[in-house]
């Protein structure tokens, strides 16, 4: 991989793989919300089985094993269904011990959660049998295997999951915490909004999705941006996120994700820059939307609305050309 290209160079090209597609992590906050609203059905269902369907490929991480999972949840209820950043969180009701323990399951590029029929039977990597509700099994499937399923106490859910590790979710942080967060780094915003550890959710596609809508140049240094510009972030990535979250998501050209019943999101026609290079901008519509390799991930901005010299936020920070 070529290391990101300074401020001012020539517009690299897109780091693409072998079928077409850019190098991209699919989900992110929206598609995981959608999941985790999807598998509203089985709240109050109990678990009566623990699966492991039968795949070739290589096993992704499920913890602990098949035995001592099935040990630990057969006979509980799903009391609560959360998320954590891009993981969706199934809460399960109190066991002898009194213990809320939580099946996290981490989607990571290509992992689905579904109370649906899978795409396909391949790619099936872990199964919940359910009774008592509507939906007899939650599937998690997975073509590339990097996802995740794992069963954690309370206390290590803290340990894995707590704010040291994962920061505020991008939908519930403040914008003065966004900028105590980050506003001392000297890293490019794009770059910074991709640190979990500082907010949760926020990926590669949002990022440039937020950063337009905010008015803001992609390369700005957190520790140039004033706090006009950290609340127009703020309200930007509250707006863009909830707007994806009411399209469903974004099913990208390799239609990878889908909801809970396997259906594809519907924000991607409504992108305001990502993947939208050399057309014109839905915002101003005088300029063309450019992209550039930065850390090694696409980023996507107007030049028009989103210069690099600071100009007054006033009038960056108002409108928001397609909502
Ligand atoms: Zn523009």
């Amino acid at each position: 991989m070529k290391p990101a290209t300074r401020a001012g160079t020539t517009v690299a090209r897109l780091v693409r793989q072998p079928h077409g597609q850019y190098i991209e992590a699919m989900p992110e906050l929206p598609e995981v919300e959608t999941m985790r609203r999807g598998l509203a059905p089985v709240l109050g269902s109990r678990v009566t089985g623990v699966v492991r369907p039968r795949c070739k490929l290589r096993p992704i991480e499920i913890a602990p094993r098949l035995a001592s999972f099935r040990r630990r949840v057969v006979g509980r209820q799903i009391a609560q269904l959360d998320r954590v950043g891009k993981r969706v969180v199934i809460e399960l009701g109190p066991n002898g011990k009194d213990q809320t323990d939580s099946i996290v399951i981490e989607p990571r590029m290509t992992g689905l959660v579904l109370l649906a029929e899978p795409p396909d039977r391949k790619h099936l990597r872990f199964g919940l049998q359910l009774q008592g509700g509507p939906a007899p099994e939650l599937w998690f499937w997975d073509r590339r295997g990097l996802g995740s399923v794992r069963l954690v106490s309370p206390v290590e859910f803290a340990r894995r999951y707590g704010l040291d590790r994962v920061g505020p979710d991008a939908l519930r942080i403040s914008a003065e915490d966004l900028a105590a967060r980050l506003a001392a780094s000297r890293r490019e915003i794009k770059v910074a909004l991709l640190d979990q550890r500082a907010v949760a959710g926020i990926g590669n596609l949002y990022a440039s999705e937020i950063l337009h809508l905010a008015g803001v140049h992609p390369r700005r240094r957190c520790d140039q941006l004033r706090l006009g510009e950290w609340r127009a972030i703020h309200t930007a990535t509250v707006e863009v996120l909830e707007l994806a979250i009411r399209y469903e998501g974004s099913t990208l050209g390799d239609g990878t994700y889908r909801n809970a019943l396997n259906e594809a999101g519907n924000y991607q026609n409504h992108h305001r820059v990502y993947d939208r290079a050399r057309q014109s901008c839905l915002r101003c519509a005088s300029s063309t939307i450019e992209r550039f390799v930065q850390a090694q991930r696409a980023t996507f901005f107007c030049p028009g609305c989103q210069p690099l010299r600071r100009r007054k936020t006033a009038s960056l920070a108002d409108g928001d050309g397609t909502g």
